[in-house]
């Protein structure tokens, strides 16, 4: 059987002047996501990218793939074939035999593109619809609402078939809205973040913050192994690693306990800000939940990124846990996230956090602390691995 793969473009359709940036941007994502499996054709035409495989690609594998990529609200793995009535019938039975079996009813729906194919679109439907009909005598014509929807489109290199589209990712185009760092850690929370952040078409940078041995290299293999998972969505195919053992060991010694967590975060906050510095990112996106733990009450929050100049964005800041558990699901992260292995913070979680954290309070405790010596030592050792 032959193959083409259409996307129906999302929200792109809405752009106006920049609209062949974000179509363009689409049509890399989707180079980049069906490169896997062999040589394709990526063009776009009245809303519609094309993916058209070359000899030996594996467009099933491909159309698989095309299913997370954000930018596509829908999306149709054809048959195709040459521009013969009886040879687009044959195709029809074949290829969408399960689809017409299981359907109680239907419509087929041409269009003819080639407008020198000697039938017009109203007559193609008919006939092709007569034909389906006889071989499939349960199957009801309904043309308003139909179960199924075999579509037929002419075009001038072939016929292309196919039944009900799938659902695609939605959002936009990775790479769109620009790029930010995602603090990720190994629970389940921040890596749905990601997911959420890239789907609204940011180009997502993971970086881990990694306090070996308090934390081991099991802790630090989960979170690389979440991030490459996260690449299928467009997440950058790298990671970065900052060593944090000096800083967490630096406010357990130095600092009152309750504000371990808090005085923890800013320092994640600082770094992760001279770390978008140097790779022009420009946000930060975390996991944080209101209300979740106690470093995530509105006080807490407003102390925890008060050092810094660019905008956090928190993806997960209303939703409950089930719904946050139910995408990591969805996106095969809840597994990974599952694994036993420490996150450093859990390690130094003071015994009774402040709730409330007073900026001033926090203010004198970092004055105590080598705050910027240890910031620069950290960003100045961050390690980027770069997956294949
Ligand atoms: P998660 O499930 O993402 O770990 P959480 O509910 O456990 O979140 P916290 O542990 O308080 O909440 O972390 C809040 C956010 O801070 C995380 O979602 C993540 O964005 C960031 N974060 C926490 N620990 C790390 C870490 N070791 N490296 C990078 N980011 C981290
Ligand atoms: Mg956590």
């Amino acid at each position: 059987m032959q193959y083409a793969i259409l996307l129906k473009q999302g929200e792109i359709v809405l752009k106006g002047q920049n609209r062949r940036a974000f179509e363009a941007r689409l049509e890399a994502n989707v180079r980049r996501a069906v490169l896997p499996f062999g040589a394709f054709d990526v063009y776009s035409k009245q809303s519609v990218v094309y993916v058209t495989p070359q000899a030996g690609a594996d467009a099933p594998g491909a159309f698989e793939a095309c299913r997370d990529v954000f930018g596509i609200v829908s999306l149709s793995l054809c048959a195709v074939c040459g521009k013969d009535m009886d040879e687009i019938y044959e195709t029809a039975r074949q290829y969408l035999e399960k689809e017409l079996t299981a359907a109680k009813s239907f419509k087929v729906e041409a269009r003819r593109a080639d407008k020198a194919f000697p039938k017009t679109s109203i007559e193609i439907s008919q006939d092709i619809g007569g034909r389906l009909s006889d071989e499939f005598p349960h199957l009801a014509v309904d043309v308003h609402n139909p179960e199924l929807t075999v579509k037929v489109e002419i075009r001038e290199e072939a016929a292309f078939l196919h039944g009900n589209p799938a659902l695609g990712a939605g959002g936009l185009p990775v790479g769109s809205s620009g790029r930010a760092a995602l603090l990720l850690s190994g629970g389940i929370d921040s890596p749905v973040a990601g997911y959420l952040a890239a789907k609204r078409g940011l180009s997502v940078f993971p970086l881990h913050f990694f306090s070996y041995p308090y934390t081991s290299n099991d802790a630090k293999e989960k979170v690389l192994s979440l991030a490459r998972r996260l690449t299928r969505f467009g997440l950058e195919g790298r990671a970065a690693i900052v060593p944090f053992t000096r800083v967490q060991e630096a406010i357990a010694k130095g600092a009152p306990d309750e504000l371990g967590t808090i005085l923890t975060r800013r320092f994640m906050s600082k770094i992760a800000e001279a770390f978008c510095g140097k790779f022009h990112l420009e946000a930060l996106i975390t996991g944080e939940n209101l209300g979740q733990v106690a470093s995530q009450t509105l006080q807490s929050l407003a102390v925890t990124a008060q050092n810094i100049a660019l905008p956090v964005l928190r993806p997960l800041i209303c939703y409950d846990k089930r719904e946050i558990t139910e995408i990591a699901r969805k996106i095969g992260t809840f597994e990974i996230s599952s694994l036993p292995y420490e996150d450093c913070c859990t390690v130094f979680t003071p015994q009774r956090p402040a709730t409330k954290p007073k900026l001033e309070r926090v203010l004198a405790a970092e004055k105590k602390l080598p705050f910027d010596e240890l910031v620069a030592e950290a960003v100045s050792a961050i390690e980027v691995i770069t997956f294949s």
